[in-house]
C-alpha cells in the first residue's frame, strides 16, 4: 500500500469513527476493518502527526496521557466519558461567548483553547443500571 493510500485510509477511518480516538485505538480499528492493509502503528502515528501539523485534523491534548485526534477542525468543545474514554463533540453554540468574554475580562490574547467536560456518556449511564 503506497503512502497516499495509507494516509487516505487513516483519515477515512478517523472520520468514520468520530469519537476522537487515540493513535492506538485508531490502529486497532484499522486492523479490525482492514486486516490485510499492512499498516503499522508507527505509520498511523506518523500520518496523524503530519495531518495535525498541517491542520487537516486536530490534535486534542490534555485529555489523557495519549493524544486524541479529531477530524473536525471547526470550533467546538469536547466531552470525555470517564468510563469508555470516547470523546464527543459539543457544539460551540452552547457557550458562544466564552472566548470573547474571557478576552474582555482578562485582556489575555487567546491563541487556542481546549475545552473539555468530563463525565459519563449516555450509553455508559444506561449500562450502569
Ligand atoms: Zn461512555
Ligand atoms: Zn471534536
Amino acid at each position: 500500500m503506497n503512502y497516499s493510500k495509507q494516509r487516505e485510509l487513516i483519515l477515512d477511518t478517523l472520520k468514520r469513527n468520530a469519537v476522537h480516538p487515540t493513535a492506538e485505538k485508531l490502529f486497532e480499528i484499522i486492523k479490525n476493518e482492514q486486516p490485510d492493509s499492512n499498516i503499522g502503528i508507527a505509520t498511523v502515528y506518523r500520518n496523524l502527526n503530519k495531518m495535525a501539523n498541517s491542520g487537516t485534523i486536530k490534535r486534542i491534548s490534555g485529555l489523557e496521557d495519549a493524544e486524541h485526534f479529531d477530524h473536525n477542525t471547526y470550533t467546538h468543545y469536547h466531552f470525555m466519558c470517564e468510563k469508555c474514554h470516547r470523546v464527543f463533540d459539543i457544539d460551540a453554540k452552547i457557550a458562544p461567548d466564552i472566548i470573547e468574554n474571557t478576552k474582555n475580562r482578562t485582556g489575555f490574547i487567546i491563541n487556542s483553547y481546549d475545552i473539555v467536560l468530563h463525565g459519563i456518556c449516555n450509553e455508559c449511564q444506561t449500562m450502569q443500571h
